[in-house]
């Protein structure tokens, strides 16, 4: 029986590639013009990473991770990107750069998941940290430039939602409160939030459970959660970024209830939605993590980032066509052809010829399937009398032109 790709994979076939290479390339050019730098660390990681960097109660580390022990060491295939890149700011002493560093990250990431629309074992992230600055202003950067992104991706219908999560002292509060409301009903939700209730209370708002989602709807599990509790250097923190949001006409809206499934976000979490689905969808999470660094056994160094699952990026975009041929050469003469294909590339045209020396008529069909805006004719006429024929395959007119006119003219 022939091989397929193991369930949870796609092949990114030449009609998408295309689309994949603008949002890479979109990227490129926006991040650069921001000062962002890309980094690229490797696909494989030491399990531990993981486990104390994206956290031991967290679902992608007791569910989802591709483990492989290879003598005797235990490796991880990334699930995500963040404690990739902080270990490898810390490796490489990126805390003595001037802060701050602006990193950009994108590539395939691995999640032993049940494969579903939009989910995937492995699947793509694109993502942006940056490390050194405590202030919100980086928060406002990291927010910024996620919208501009998505804006020059077309992504349209675009909802920014973000809440403070505190820091660890006003958190412990929180924690404490929704422990103390939660007690009597918990016997009522799922397994996995018994668990969480022990480990890491606050991500019970998070499961995805239907049944826990209604119990949540309790009022006075509601007041807890939409009480103040943050801390007073947490809400000029919060306040600051808002204001930043404001001077730069970004709309939000705050949700409390956005808490984010990993362990290590402080203060600012978002989340930015599109709804030109119809239903809510994240395509954009991130927030603070000014203890990871730390965790991970740098120097403490302040934190903010997000990532974006491409796929989901690829479903939102707006159709758009890819670039057709500028020349489809027509000849029976596979020398000359191959060597006029080349010196119009070499001018920075898209172009493209029969290897396989069909009929004339076969080939000029061809050029029209291909979408090619010119039929660069070389029949024996043309070679004798060094020009070409040129026809126009939109407008289906036929001119002479010499190779130089012809590059000048397109
Ligand atoms: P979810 O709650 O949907 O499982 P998550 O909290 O696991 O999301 P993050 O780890 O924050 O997601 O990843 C950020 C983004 O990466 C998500 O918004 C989503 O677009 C994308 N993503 C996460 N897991 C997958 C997957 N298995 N397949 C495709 N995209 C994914
Ligand atoms: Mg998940």
């Amino acid at each position: 029986m022939a091989i397929k790709a193991q369930k949870g994979t796609k092949d990114i076939l030449p009609q998408d590639s295309f689309k994949w290479q603008i949002m890479e390339d979109t990227a490129k050019n926006l991040f650069k013009n921001a000062n962002c730098k890309e980094i690229r660390t490797p696909i494989f990681e030491a399990t531990e990473l993981f486990s104390r960097g994206v956290g031991d109660s967290t679902d992608i580390v007791n569910k989802e991770m591709y483990t492989f022990i290879q003598k005797e060491r235990s490796i991880t295939l990334r699930p995500e990107n963040t404690a990739g890149v902080v270990r490898a700011y810390i490796e490489n002493g990126m805390h003595r750069i001037s802060a701050p560093v602006k990193l950009w990250y994108k590539g395939p990431m691995f999640r032993y998941e049940r494969p579903q629309a939009g989910r995937q074992r492995q699947f793509h992230q694109i993502g942006l940290e940056i490390f050194g600055i405590e202030q919100a202003t980086a928060d406002a950067e990291a927010i910024l430039l996620a919208m501009n992104y998505l804006k020059a991706l077309n992504i349209a219908k675009l909802s920014l939602e973000i809440n403070s999560l505190g820091c660890p002292d006003c958190r412990m509060v929180y924690r404490d409160n929704i422990k103390a409301v939660l007690a009597d009903k918990l016997e009522e939700f799922c397994p996995d939030c018994h668990t969480r209730y022990e480990k890491n209370p606050l991500r019970i708002l998070d499961c995805k459970n239907p049944k826990c989602q209604e119990l949540l709807e309790d009022t006075k599990v509601q007041e807890v959660i939409n009480a103040d509790y943050i801390c007073e250097s947490c809400v000029s923190h919060f306040e600051e970024l808002k204001s930043y949001l404001d001077l730069l006409n970004i709309e939000y809206s705050v949700s409390k209830l956005l808490v984010r499934g990993l362990d290590y976000y402080n203060r600012t979490v978002f989340e930015i939605k599109s709804n030109a689905l119809g239903s809510q969808n994240a395509v954009c999470v991130g927030g603070r993590y000014d203890k990871l660094v730390e965790t991970l056994d740098g120097e403490p160094t302040p934190a903010v980032g997000w990532a974006m699952g491409m796929e989901r990026l690829m479903t939102l975009m707006p159709d758009i066509e890819e670039e057709k041929l500028d020349i489809f050469v027509v000849s029976n003469n596979m020398k000359e052809t191959i060597k006029l294909a080349n010196n119009f590339r070499e001018k920075n045209l898209a172009v493209d010829f029969d290897l396989g020396n069909k009929k004339f008529a076969k080939q000029l069909e061809k050029a029209s399937k291909l979408g090619a805006k010119f039929a660069v004719i070389l029949g024996e006429d043309e070679i004798k009398g060094n020009f070409l024929t040129i026809k126009n395959l939109k407008t289906g007119m036929q001119e002479k032109f010499s190779f130089d006119e012809f590059v000048q003219k397109i």
